[in-house]
């Protein structure tokens, strides 16, 4: 009973404005931590003393200031209206907001150094919206902001995918397996048959079986898998596998984990020179890592940031972007997953030049409901089906 006053009185309370936790400046990353979403995100550049403001809906920040870093000078939020919060960041150069990816655990954006001209034409534009969801924002060669609708924002249009012989071939790639489990979710024992024990590698490997039997199902597209039981392989040759079929699309199946239990939701990665915010950054040296088991050597492998990008690989990357779009509409429809969908990111996988290729993180086994549904029969065929289908849409266009 006492439970039950307790709910109704819960009912009773409008609900809590997400609060931040956190800020801080890392080089041109500004990130603030959350407790909860955002419901709208809009930026504005002001000049004399130069600076970008960001106006935070939804949330309800105490004061707070960070440090500087790089070419920021310092950054501070704090309530700005009743429903809004205003984050405030001081530049030393003229610099203009280059991507933003917001999800429940937080927002992060990266800055990116103007040109005089080009940062006065940020202060004309006045306050306009951010998106930050299924946006693919391809700014890594122009250095553009990432406001939609913009004049100046070059995204380059997907280009066609390419295919070998009458029916396409794609490499469907579960992560992990092996001696490298990947991440193991706290909450282990879902009822699935193929992807329980709260191994990321057996819940991966449920996922790629379950998209790899409905493209065969349907007959268009041909598929062949990096493994298709618990073996282990390096990262260098599951690209190798790739190239060697001659695959026209290569998708790497992970699942996530956050030290926040609330972050939940499906995320498309695609190749990038460096990773599009922080978060991606972090996890591409998870998963770069193998896991952290020992023996793995990535140390073969340039760093990703050292790659010069050449004509091929631009290419190449534009057709992962445009199939990263289609599998965010087709992820959306199958799961109604939240959040941010999309970065850029130097996961090693993705590297190979001459095939198109993502990674998908299916969800995060760290929170409890994505965990009850990668770990269940249904959830994995239903996440299963929804990469293929992407897959079949992709090739169709
Ligand atoms: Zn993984």
């Amino acid at each position: 009973m006492r439970a039950l006053a307790l709910l109704l009185l819960l009912a009773a309370t409008p609900a809590a404005a997400t609060r931040v936790t956190d800020l801080r400046v890392d080089g041109p990353f500004v990130t603030a931590t959350l407790d909860g979403p955002v419901e709208t995100v809009k930026a504005l550049s002001l000049d004399a003393p130069r600076r970008l403001v960001v106006d935070l809906s939804g949330v309800d920040a105490a004061r707070r200031s960070a440090k500087g870093s790089g070419d920021i000078t310092a950054a501070r939020i704090g309530p700005f209206d009743a429903a809004t919060a205003r984050l405030v960041i001081d530049l030393k150069v003229p610099m203009t907001l280059a991507a933003a990816a917001v999800d429940g655990s937080a927002l992060t954006l990266r800055l990116t150094p103007a040109d005089a001209a080009a940062f006065a034409r940020a202060v004309a534009r006045g306050r306009r919206p951010v998106p930050t969801t299924a946006r693919l924002i391809a700014d890594f060669d122009t250095g553009d902001e990432v406001f939609a609708g913009d004049q100046g924002d070059v995204a380059p249009p997907p280009a066609a995918p390419r295919r070998h012989g009458a029916r396409p071939l794609v490499v469907l790639d579960p992560g992990h397996g092996g001696k490298d489990a990947g991440t193991i979710s706290p909450y282990a024992g879902g009822a699935s048959t193929t992807g329980a024990g709260g191994y990321e590698k057996n819940v991966v490997l449920a996922i790629a079986r379950a998209a790899a039997a409905e493209l065969r199902k349907d007959g268009q597209v041909r598929v062949k898998l990096t493994r298709d039981d618990d073996t282990f392989i390096e990262l260098n040759e599951r690209v190798a596998i790739a190239r060697r079929e001659k695959a026209d699309l290569l998708v790497s199946v992970h699942a996530d984990s956050a030290p926040n239990p609330s972050a939940r939701g499906a995320s498309v990665y695609t190749l990038s020179e460096t990773a599009s915010d922080a978060v991606a950054a972090r996890l591409a040296a998870r998963e770069n890592a193998g896991g952290g088991v020992p023996g793995i050597d990535t140390s073969a492998a340039p760093d990703v940031g050292d790659v010069l990008i050449g004509m091929t690989q631009r290419e190449t990357m534009n057709v992962s972007v445009g199939f990263a779009e289609t599998l965010a509409k087709s992820m959306a429809q199958a799961i109604g997953f939240r959040g941010e969908f999309h970065h850029f990111a130097g996961f090693l996988v993705l590297k190979a030049a001459d095939v198109p290729a993502v990674l998908i993180e299916t969800g995060y086994l760290s929170n409890p409901d994505d965990a009850a549904l990668l770990q269940s029969d249904d959830g994995e065929k239903r996440i299963g089906r929804a990469i293929a289908h992407a897959i079949e849409a992709h090739f169709a266009r």
